[in-house]
């Protein structure tokens, strides 16, 4: 019916957070900062929430790169929480690897980043240093994601296709001018693997009213009024319409909003910690940093899920 009308039938952009989100969240990140971090991050607050969305890319040129931006805990059964180890080397030990990653790491990922992260500070490696917190701040992004800790990750297990993009691309996109998203100042986290498993499962308890209520809602939504049709780079594509996804975040009663601030305390939280651990550094005598482009190329063999 759709081709009837001549227009082009295309999902919205997916990418997790979106691109939009991904950066916001990595800026906001950095006014959350102390005096002795805030003055190189904000030198270079272009590149650290432009880059916020390189993982993203890196997924379709580099092998091994998917699967650190989710966990589906629901393959692992209901306890998933309580039988999954903390600590990569345990998990190693108790689960095949290749199965690991073929559900995804997500959270043991997320750490090592921050440790590599914390080498870079060690080192005064400015490069190192924002490269890698330009990816942190898109990790743990993606891990306060409910839909990146689940294998219906964008409800197609439940007839709710496109539900992934909706939630964390096309919300924002329409309504993160609203948020306020000011966290307070960075926080030392003691038990940095802790704070990530508690991210996931705070995120992973959400999954349910995440799915539940679209599809409540979308009773009441004749397709018509569920979906719209939008220009981008001159496709016409449809979306959900700006009625359905204002309903939808109401009934979410600020999900979306709570879910980006838990997002941007944690960078900031991360990069803080990082840098007192490597023995905090002076930021100030780090020679200028020209950070030289990732190149990504996409590689076609590469078999990425949507989203
Ligand atoms: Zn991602």
């Amino acid at each position: 019916m759709i081709w009837a009308f001549g227009f082009l039938f295309l999902p919205p952009p997916a990418e997790d957070w979106g691109f939009y989100a991904h950066s916001l969240i990595n800026q906001q990140a950095v006014y959350s900062l102390p005096p002795e971090l805030i003055g190189f991050y904000k030198v270079h607050i272009q590149f650290v929430t432009e880059k916020s969305v390189n993982p993203d890319r890196r997924r379709y040129a580099v092998e091994g790169e998917a699967e650190k931006h989710y966990i589906d805990l629901d393959h692992y059964g209901d306890s998933a929480l309580f039988v999954l180890p903390k600590y990569w080397f345990e998990a190693i030990e108790l689960i095949p690897e290749d199965s690991l990653r073929q559900n995804g790491i997500g959270p043991w990922s997320a750490y090592l980043t921050m440790i590599n992260l914390t080498k870079a500070f060690e080192e005064k490696n400015s490069q190192a240093i924002l490269r890698l917190s330009a990816d942190l701040g898109h990790y743990l992004g993606d891990l306060n994601v409910p839909l990146h800790t689940t294998k219906n990750y964008n409800g197609q297990l439940t007839g709710q296709e496109g539900i992934h993009g909706f939630w964390e691309s096309r919300i924002p996109e329409l309504m993160a001018k609203d948020y306020s998203l000011w966290v307070g100042k960075a926080e030392y986290v003691e038990k940095p693997q802790h704070a990530i498993w508690e991210a996931v499962a705070h995120a992973h308890a959400q999954v349910d009213s995440v799915l539940r209520i679209e599809r409540e809602l979308s009773q009441d939504f004749p397709e018509d009024q569920k979906y719209s049709y939008e220009e981008r780079n001159g496709l016409t594509v449809r979306v959900y319409s700006r009625d359905f996804t204002e309903a939808y975040a109401a009934a979410m009663d600020n999900q979306i909003e709570r879910q980006m601030k838990r997002s941007i305390k944690m960078i900031a939280d991360f990069w803080y910690t990082a840098w007192i651990n490597a023995g905090q550094p002076d930021l100030n005598s780090l020679d200028e940093a020209v950070v030289e482009e990732e190149k990504l190329t996409p590689d076609p063999k590469l078999k990425v899920r949507e989203h």
